[in-house]
């Protein structure tokens, strides 16, 4: 008999709960205790929800106030000095105060744990999700001690209620992976100082009366150096001690290198994604302990898919006669990663929902699966065998999704659609001729400030509240004025600022076919931040007009070059649900070539300059190293594809907002982007340091001033910058220009600012 598990729930509530709880508690609007009441009855909601699908023993510590991570951090009194309270009492505001920083108003919070100013610890993203930690701050001497017991009161209260928790934490290793160091030392060596912490952690689980825990050691699916690999044999042996059995889980990946590594540890079971990576099975079946229990990650946790159940269950009836009650039929890893409830939805088509599961669903289709296994010729099972198989055959064969045109291009593909015609030099100088900029050109990333004005014409228009033509009237006034300021600040390429945009992909996924929209279909990004990311259903295609006509109107009203600003297909790409039946790169292209066709008819309409902005490429990299290289080149040539339809003159622009370049700077050359505008300002131009090491050849913007702060940059600050710019970058390849866009700032200081950049741009002309 084959059991029932799950490595984690959503914790934002299936109406977003917990993120209005965690903002009223921040505003200083609601007390904390009403704060932990909301949390309560997510975990319990949660554990009834587990239960009822037959989940016998619950995940706990999958709830987090704002990160798992950080709360991991706290229990084992991790916390950067600048964080600490003088009694060294850790508490809630403690974990708001490590995850916001403290110079934000908080009412709700006294200050009397960090002394006034402290900045938030760094937040990276969680692997290959959108998911963002906190990440751990280690000190040379640093002391782990429990410290802070949410995950033990979370396990009394599980218990209390009546349920059989599985608590489920980040195992040793990648707790240490996933920290930084601070200062010159080898986090690795807390281990022997971490260890006694975990052993502590498993006894009091242990005496609780735990059966199971869940370690997650998702590190162990990346390419780890050799001395990270041996450090999994010493942690796992000094856990072999008063504890309760432990699940070691991977995911997001294959085991790959480290299978017979993970064998080999003394636990009592192993999580595998077999979703991501269903090639590992054979081989670790093959080798499987004896004993040790295989939780097969079988229903995507990361996806919005419902699993094609025959195929599962043809895939896991061998596992099942081998294994018996030793296997547990799982998510691929927590559905932290899923939008909670399909069953909130009201708009979504009919015939797109039947294929279709979040969380609660997806609860649902492991009971199934455990029906088919257990029973398989009851006529129940062969009836949710049949019902799936409809399923599947309908979204298969839906005119929905398949459009023979959109195949067929993708498919004629050359390489002459990813190639300008000319090479960069050839083209600036005709790009020179056409748009006759100045020496150290300025322009702005995109968006405007984006007024409550703004957004209440775009929902008033949503809701049906004012009409079509209303609204394009509300928003060319915006653009006139977005114009005319930018005229004032005397910007050598303008932007119409994009007011009628939401979100760079939501609102390009509107307009292109292919694109499905939740209401709720949120999931957790950082702490109160939730996304809600579109769902790519069906082949992409661009059957009208995306940008032209905002653009358009926007260049009619200036002679200075108006740039046309468009999310680039990667972007799209990244920041939605993907499609399971087609590989991303199939639809990367399909993306791209929809893009293509919006920029050739920009062209046409006379814009001469078009950013294409790409901020996700980096975030698109997969997790090992073997695979990076072929994403790499697929993800580059879909960009060129949608830049490349245009003629040598048109100047193309990409956009990008971090600061990582060091190893993907090839293939950001291999994009051919005439300009691009980068993040800067805050690594004090040393970003460059690479670009000039590369010898970069097409222009560059590095971002002058951070635009995430209210402070006005001072003219003298950026011509600073700019000087030490063009000492690694040619100076007829510099551009000026802020960081990012400008949509959560005001206007008056976006004036200021960019009239204070203006002035450098003009000085430094001056000297040329
Ligand atoms: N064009 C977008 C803007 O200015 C770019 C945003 C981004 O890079 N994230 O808002
Ligand atoms: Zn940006």
């Amino acid at each position: 008999m084959a059991l029932l598990s799950n490595l984690g729930y959503p914790r934002i509530g299936d109406q977003r709960q917990l993120k209005r709880a965690l903002e009223s508690y921040w505003s200083g609007q609601s007390s904390q205790a009403e704060l932990i009441e909301v949390g309560q009855q997510i975990r319990l909601h949660n554990w009834q929800e587990q239960a009822a699908a037959g989940i016998k023993q619950v995940p706990v510590g999958d709830f987090a106030w704002y990160d798992h991570v950080l709360t991991l951090s706290a229990t084992f009194g991790v916390i950067p000095t600048r964080h600490r309270n003088a009694d060294h009492s850790i508490t809630l505001d403690t974990l708001f105060a490590m995850a916001r920083g403290t110079d934000s108003n908080d009412q709700a919070h006294d200050h009397t744990c960090c002394k006034g100013q402290s900045a938030a610890c760094e937040m990276t993203k969680w692997f290959d999700t959108n998911y963002h930690y906190l990440v751990p701050e280690f000190e040379q001497k640093q002391e782990f001690k429990i410290s802070y017991t949410q995950i033990l009161d979370e396990t009394k209260e599980a218990l209390a209620a009546g349920f059989t928790p599985k608590p489920v934490l980040l195992g040793p290793v990648s707790y240490l992976w996933l920290g930084k160091a601070q200062g010159e030392f080898n986090k690795l060596d807390l281990l022997p100082n971490l260890l006694p912490a975990y052993q502590d952690l498993l006894a009091q689980f242990k005496d609780l009366g735990v059966d199971w825990v869940q370690l997650d050691e998702p590190a162990l699916v990346l390419d780890l150096p050799l001395e990270w690999q041996a450090a999994y044999q010493t942690a796992y042996q000094a856990l072999e001690q008063h504890r309760p059995k432990i699940l070691l889980a991977s995911y997001f990946d294959s085991l790959a290198d480290n299978q017979a590594l993970a064998l080999s540890l003394p636990v009592n079971g192993l999580h595998l994604d077999l979703v991501r990576a269903p090639e590992q099975l054979k081989p670790v079946l093959q080798n499987w302990p004896a004993g040790w229990v295989l939780s097969a990650g079988i229903i995507n946790g990361r996806n919005i898919w419902k699993t094609d159940l025959r195929s599962a269950f043809n895939k896991l009836k061998p596992v099942a006669e081998q294994l018996g009650d030793k296997l547990w039929l799982a998510p691929s890893c927590s559905l932290l990663h899923s939008p909670v409830d399909l069953n909130s939805e009201q708009q979504l088509s009919d015939e797109i929902k039947p294929w279709l599961a979040f969380a609660k669903q997806k609860l649902d289709e492991l009971q199934q699966l455990k029906q088919l296994i257990n029973d398989p010729q009851d006529p129940v099972s062969l009836e949710l065998l049949n019902h799936s198989d409809k399923i599947v055959q309908h979204r298969a064969t839906s005119p929905l999704i398949h459009r023979e045109d959109v195949k067929q291009r993708v498919a004629n593909l050359t390489s002459a659609a990813s190639q300008r015609y000319s090479d960069f030099a050839t083209r600036i100088k005709q790009q020179q001729a056409h748009l006759n900029l100045p020496a150290y050109p300025t322009t702005t990333i995109g968006s405007f400030p984006q007024t409550a004005d703004i957004r209440q014409t775009r929902s008033a228009f949503k809701q049906g509240k004012i009409d079509n033509d209303q609204y394009i009237k509300a928003m060319q006034a915006e653009i006139r004025q977005v114009v005319a300021a930018q005229e004032a600040l005397d910007l050598d390429v303008l932007v119409h600022g994009e007011p009628e945009r939401n979100d760079m992909v939501e609102y390009f996924g509107e307009l292109l076919d292919g694109f499905a929209f939740t209401q709720y279909g949120w999931v957790q990004s950082y702490g109160s931040r939730c996304v809600k990311p579109p769902i790519i259903y069906g082949d992409v295609k661009r059957s009208r007009d995306l940008s032209v006509s905002w653009s358009a109107f926007a260049q009619s009203l200036t002679n200075k070059p108006m740039k046309g600003m468009l999310t680039g297909p990667i972007t799209i790409l990244c920041w939605s649900f993907n499609r399971d039946d087609i590989s991303r790169e199939a639809c990367a292209k399909q993306i791209a070539l929809a893009i293509r066709d919006e920029v050739v008819a920009l062209e046409e309409a006379g814009i001469k300059v078009i950013q294409i902005d790409e901020p996700a490429l980096r975030e698109g990299l997969p997790l090992k190293e073997a695979a990076k290289v072929p994403y790499l080149d697929w993800a580059t040539e879909a960009f060129r594809i949608s830049a490349s339809g245009v003629k040598d003159e048109t100047q193309i622009h990409t956009h990008m907002c971090y600061c990582e370049f060091n190893d993907i700077l090839p293939s950001i050359a291999a994009m051919d982007a005439d300009v691009i505008t980068i993040e800067t300002s805050r690594s004090n131009m040393e970003l460059l340091d690479a670009f000039e090491a590369f010898q970069y050849p097409n222009d560059i913007g590095p971002g002058v001033y951070d635009i995430h702060s209210p402070n006005v940059p001072e003219q003298t600050w950026m011509i600073n910058l700019l000087k030490s710019a063009a000492e690694k970058i040619n100076p007829e390849r510099l551009w000026v220009n802020p960081d990012c866009g400008l949509k959560t700032r005001n206007w008056p200081e976006t004036n200021a600012a960019l009239k204070n950049m203006v002035d450098a741009a003009k000085t430094l002309r001056a000297t040329c």
